[in-house]
């Protein structure tokens, strides 16, 4: 009877998970999606102190072996680290520290994996084979997530590093891993030296094999594609958390690992068309080490204009279409662009917002900074909405962005950017670039956007421009 209730009470944290998801899809729902799928993990972590195995150590002697124990420091141990760890942490940070979590995430598979064997509970055929799986998916995410975050933090730079034959190298590692997993999975008995059998030694040689292919594997990759890598990742979390739940048979960790192994992987595949880059080459190509394009011939300055000029052109305005970037999120200019989209609209334009998928430094950066804004989510468009009217825009005011409106991408072949679909804020009448200096974007490539003649550059701190335009319609 208890293990009917506590497969009901799975079953239920599994809805909770789902219909969360499915509210996260949406912007004007994502808060309550979030929140049903808190709850649904509260469910899922109180069944699991109702799970036999636990309950079972509750009366034990000794208080090492009671599960409660350990449990309870690890929430508060976690819940410690997390609390501190989110307050400090800035929104300009929370790309490393997602990929940072995905490597826990992976890390946490592993581990469960490891101890399972360890207490010597490899069951049959198909769980042997799961829980290799787990260890193998688990290792990648967490050394994988680990050269991630050491790459967007600035803390590792691997600056230099080639691996030669980097996709054979790959290749070997993968095959050696897979096979330790066979020998662990079928041949676990089989006796390989006194001390060892071919269980334990395919479990070692596996853990090894995998975790060094994460390191090879991200590398390689540079910083411009680490959006799609940071999301493949994610994705192989859930993958790994999802065998991990078949490995030890829990439903709610198969169906959680599931949805975000699945969700993860079509944001890589939607991150991949945003970036022009596919599937099997974000895997086996070496690519995305974009280089500073040296330019020939003169060199063309970009026209700066103060803000009280700027603003005649903008008082003049009807249809204005601003495109942030990543020194908004810098520069926290997000408040003062709602102010000026305010006084915008109160003088007779229509504001839209142009988001490019991997503006700024996470997935949906733009949309958090500017919901948190009290943005309209209505005036939140694509890309793909707004270029086809990008002719019939007075002003396109790009806040902070670069590569995602560098024309180089549609325009120049021999561009490290060419093929990325790009806000096309040039077609506008005129644009105006607020950004502090001459620096480039990402991926470190210029861009010509900043020369054309109906260009204007607004140089300063994005928050302090917005602010000064604010002002001026006050006045
Ligand atoms: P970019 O990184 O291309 O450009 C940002 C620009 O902001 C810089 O040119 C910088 O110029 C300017 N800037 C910085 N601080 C300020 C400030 N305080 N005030 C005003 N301007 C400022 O940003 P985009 O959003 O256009 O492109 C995102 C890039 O990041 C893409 O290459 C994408 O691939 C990559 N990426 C995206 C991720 C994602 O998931 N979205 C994750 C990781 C990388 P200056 O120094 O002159 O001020």
């Amino acid at each position: 009877m208890k293990d009917i209730f506590i497969k009901i009470l799975y079953m239920i944290s599994c809805i909770f998970f789902i219909r969360g998801i499915k509210l996260m899809g949406k912007t004007p729902t994502a808060r309550k999606g979030n929140l049903l799928s808190s709850v649904g993990m509260l469910i899922a972590v109180i069944t699991v102190l109702c799970e036999n195995e636990v309950l079972g150590s509750w009366n034990s002697a000794n208080w090492l072996a009671n599960g409660y124990v350990w449990i309870a420091a690890a929430i508060l141990l976690g819940t410690i680290i997390g609390a501190i760890w989110s307050k400090k942490v800035q929104m300009t940070g929370m790309p490393e520290l997602v990929a940072l979590f995905n490597g826990f995430g992976g890390l946490s598979s592993f581990l469960v994996a490891l101890t399972q064997y360890l207490c010597q509970k490899k069951g049959d055929s198909f769980t042997a084979v799961s829980l290799g799986l787990t260890i193998a998916i688990g290792a990648v995410a967490f050394t994988g997530s680990l050269v991630a975050w050491g790459k967007l933090s600035g803390k590792m730079t691997f600056k230099g590093w080639k691996i030669p034959a980097k996709n054979a190298v790959n290749a070997v590692l993968c095959v050696v891993g897979l096979a330790a997993i066979a020998a662990y999975s079928f041949f676990d008995s089989v006796s390989v030296c006194e001390s060892l059998n071919a269980g334990q030694l395919g479990i070692i040689v596996s853990s090894a094999a995998f975790l060094i292919l994460g390191f090879t594997m991200v590398i390689p990759i540079g910083g411009g594609d680490m959006p799609v890598i940071i999301s493949f990742l994610n994705a192989l979390s859930g993958l790994a958390a999802a065998f991990a739940g078949f490995a030890i048979n829990n439903t709610v960790l198969v169906v959680s690992g599931c949805l975000v192994g699945a969700s993860g992987l079509i944001l890589t595949l939607i991150m991949c068309k945003a970036m022009n880059r596919t599937f099997s080459s974000l895997l086996f190509k070496s690519f995305g080490g974009a280089k500073k394009k040296a330019g020939n011939g003169p060199v063309k300055e970009p026209k700066a204009m103060s803000v009280e000029d700027a603003y005649l052109i903008l008082e003049a305005a009807k249809n204005v279409v601003i495109v942030p970037g990543y020194g908004m999120a810098v520069a926290q200019a997000q408040h003062a662009v709602k102010e000026l989209c305010d006084k915008l609209e109160a003088n007779g334009a229509e504001v839209n917002f142009a988001i490019h998928p991997v503006a700024g430094r996470m997935p949906g950066h733009m949309n958090v900074l500017l919901a948190e804004a009290n943005v309209p989510y209505e005036q939140l468009k694509t890309a793909d909405e707004m270029n086809p009217q990008m002719n019939n825009v007075d002003v396109a005011i790009v806040i902070g962005a670069n590569d995602v409106v560098n024309p180089d991408a549609i325009n120049d072949k021999s561009s490290p950017l060419y093929g990325m679909p790009i806000v096309n804020a040039h077609e506008a009448r005129t644009v105006f670039v607020l950004k502090r200096g001459k620096g480039t974007g990402f991926s470190g490539v210029e861009n010509p956007l900043f020369t054309n003649d109906n260009t204007v550059m607004l140089y300063g701190d994005a928050k302090q421009t917005v602010t000064q335009l604010v002002a001026e319609f006050s006045e």
